[in-house]
């Protein structure tokens, strides 16, 4: 037999022969630590990866045991080239339903603090911690972020955004390693390898707690200030 295995290909081989997922240790180290050679380095023949390559192994991950309760991986959506990230926790019900982050009452809030600096949801890149549906919305346990991580990572590396901008608690946690608290570090600037990090709340925090939404505004503005949006 002649070609490449496929990741789909040991995945379904893995279930045929009872493994449901692999446990995948946390790798060590930093954002450029975390990728593989041929990521860092490109791939055969110099091409950078795409969200696209990145996507095809993402589909057959059985990573964690998050894979065994999906019923969609939600990668990603948005603009491949976004000067604008956000990164929120895990995808919920409809999320898993839909097969796409931010599309329930949380997205639609998300979508009008886009609008609010002059962009469109299809300007920016939307992305998640984990893509497979934590069970009852809870949030990812520290193995499941660990576990995928890295993927975020080389889509962040993919769409090199100018400045990403953290959604919540959880997504701030696991992308920046801290245990700061979200309400004293929202709205000051943070750092990922290089790019500017904002931290704001997460969107159903501020749908349960609407008094608080003037300062995810003041958080908008300081992005926008910062993209020259306005
Ligand atoms: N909350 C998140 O953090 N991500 C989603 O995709 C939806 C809701």
């Amino acid at each position: 037999m002649t070609g490449r295995i496929s990741p789909k290909m040991v995945a379904a081989y893995l279930r045929e022969i009872g493994i449901d997922y692999l446990p995948v240790p946390p790798r060590a180290g930093s954002f450029v630590a975390d990728e593989s050679p041929a990521v860092s380095a490109g791939k055969p023949g110099g091409a950078a990866e795409t969200l696209e390559d990145i996507r095809g192994e993402l589909m057959a991950c059985r990573g964690c045991p998050l894979c065994g309760g999906r019923r969609t991986v939600v990668f990603g959506v948005g603009n491949p080239n976004a000067r604008l990230m956000f990164v929120g926790e895990g995808p919920g019900e409809e999320e898993d339903r839909q097969g796409e982050p931010f599309v329930g009452a949380a997205g639609r809030r998300l979508n009008q603090w886009i609008a609010r600096v002059g962009l469109r949801r299809e300007d920016v890149y939307i992305a998640n911690i984990v893509k497979c549906r934590p069970p009852g919305n809870r949030a990812p346990l520290p193995d499941e972020a660990a576990s995928c991580l890295p993927y975020l990572k080389r889509q962040i590396r993919a769409i090199r955004p100018e400045v990403i901008c953290t959604l919540g608690a959880v997504a701030l946690q696991y992308l920046l390693g801290t245990n700061e608290k979200i309400t004293r570090v929202r709205g000051k600037w943070r750092e990922l390898d290089g790019i500017p990090v904002l931290p704001t709340y997460h969107p159903a925090f501020i749908l349960r707690n609407q008094t608080r939404e003037p300062e995810a505004f003041a958080d908008f503005d300081l992005l926008a200030e910062r993209l020259h949006l306005r």
